[in-house]
């Protein structure tokens, strides 16, 4: 068993958002930022403890898959989104993240 779910509620780092976790989202509901504490999924063992940033959404099988890139470390993880995430917050990452890419920078 690889995954061990941890059903915790925290406060987001960037927002103060109180969030009610589920187990299996450990983001921001509202920004969609988490925390980097996981070194495989789950087992809450990373010491690192930054800011985890949502930097792209992607659509797999028709679920948006968020793409977080930890602000302290660099280190890049891909994260299942919820119905309880914000919608509008994804648009906007994707928005931004074309934006960038039409204009080379
Ligand atoms: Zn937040
Ligand atoms: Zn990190």
């Amino acid at each position: 068993m690889s995954f061990r779910r941890t059903v915790e509620d925290f406060t987001c780092q960037n927002c103060g958002t109180l969030n009610h976790g589920d187990g299996y989202t450990n983001h921001c509901s509202r920004c969609l930022h988490s925390k980097h504490v996981d070194v495989a999924p789950g087992d809450r063992d990373a010491q690192c403890q930054g800011l985890m940033v949502p930097v792209d959404v992607q659509v797999e099988r028709g679920r948006r898959v968020l793409v977080h890139r930890c602000a302290r470390c660099g280190v890049e993880r891909r994260c299942r989104t919820s119905d309880e995430d914000d919608v509008a917050v994804m648009n906007e990452i994707m928005r931004t993240k074309a934006t960038r890419f039409m204009t080379g920078g």
